[in-house]
């Protein structure tokens, strides 16, 4: 998982709260029940590119088709339980975000779906849930310029560096690169962000895709500098060793790339930030 810019929010998602958002806030001014959200597909596309065709989740190459637009808070009711706790549904949240660019990522079906992300929302321990919108409101952009958000306890890509929360690392880090089993590390101090995010996305399922990736990045890594067992001794100057640094981090760290949050970790590993620091190898987070 990486940090996501969405840039500006398109047209037509502006259009859709303009149309959709109003029948929907006037249903709710009149029932005061929580309307079911409906045409913020339009934000499909824009997302998709900005996110460079990659699920916000995973990261893994997502085709667009069939994938579905992901609200951060969800539209539809919120879960605040943990995964394999008692349910514990919030069922006014968080409809009137449905239509907010800021709420949406594109996601792959997995991720979005109820195995996964799904409707889960957990808040910080000791903080409430916001408030619902006041009816009293004249349109639903009044009501979201009043709003004030709650504190979840899931990584945002849109706001949170997910590398500061959660990170694949080496379970044995001493041993040679080529036997290394990856595991995802998050901050231990209790129900963490990082812990939350892992168990409720079951992240280490791409345990797999980890693994495979870092062969072939250990396996271009070694043949660039002439390598076994990836143990660069990277003090020792060598006049092309910045050049083919820079350009096996930019073959395997593209914005295209999938698995970039992972892949900087690899990296991360192999040559650690002292080593970098000393040799100017810069390593940018994605
Ligand atoms: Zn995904």
């Amino acid at each position: 998982m990486i940090r996501i810019v969405r840039g500006p929010e398109p047209k037509g998602l502006a259009t859709a709260r303009a149309s959709k958002g109003k029948v929907a806030w006037t249903a709710y001014q009149k029932a005061k029940d929580r309307p079911d959200p409906t045409g913020y597909q339009c934000a499909k596309e824009a997302l998709h590119i900005a996110q460079n065709k990659k699920c916000a989740y995973c990261e893994m190459v997502v085709p667009k088709g069939g994938a579905p637009v992901e609200h951060f808070r969800p539209k539809d009711g919120a879960f605040r339980h943990m995964r394999g706790a008692p349910e514990d549904l919030d069922a006014e949240h968080y409809w009137w975000l449905a239509w907010s660019w800021e709420n949406l990522f594109f996601s792959c079906v997995r991720c979005n779906g109820k195995n996964a992300k799904g409707n889960y929302f957990p808040l910080n321990a000791g903080t409430c849930a916001a408030a619902l919108p006041a009816t009293t409101h004249a349109t639903l952009d009044d009501a979201l310029a009043a709003w004030t958000p709650d504190h979840g306890l899931l990584i945002d890509p849109g706001v949170d560096d997910p590398l500061d929360h959660l990170r694949w690392v080496p379970l044995n880090p001493s041993k040679p690169p080529a036997t290394w089993i990856w595991t995802l590390k998050f901050e231990s101090s209790g129900l963490s962000k990082g812990r939350a995010t892992k168990e409720i996305l079951k992240l280490e399922e791409f345990a797999d895709d980890v693994v495979a990736r870092f062969e072939k990045v250990l396996g271009d890594f070694e043949r660039t500098f002439g390598l076994t067992n990836g143990r660069a001794n990277f003090l020792r100057a060598s006049k092309l060793r910045s050049k083919k640094w820079s350009d096996l981090v930019n073959r395997w760290m593209g914005p295209k790339e999938p698995l970039r949050g992972a892949t900087w970790s690899m990296f991360d590993a192999l040559v650690p930030e002292p080593t970098r620091t000393a040799c100017n190898l810069p390593l940018p987070r994605p």
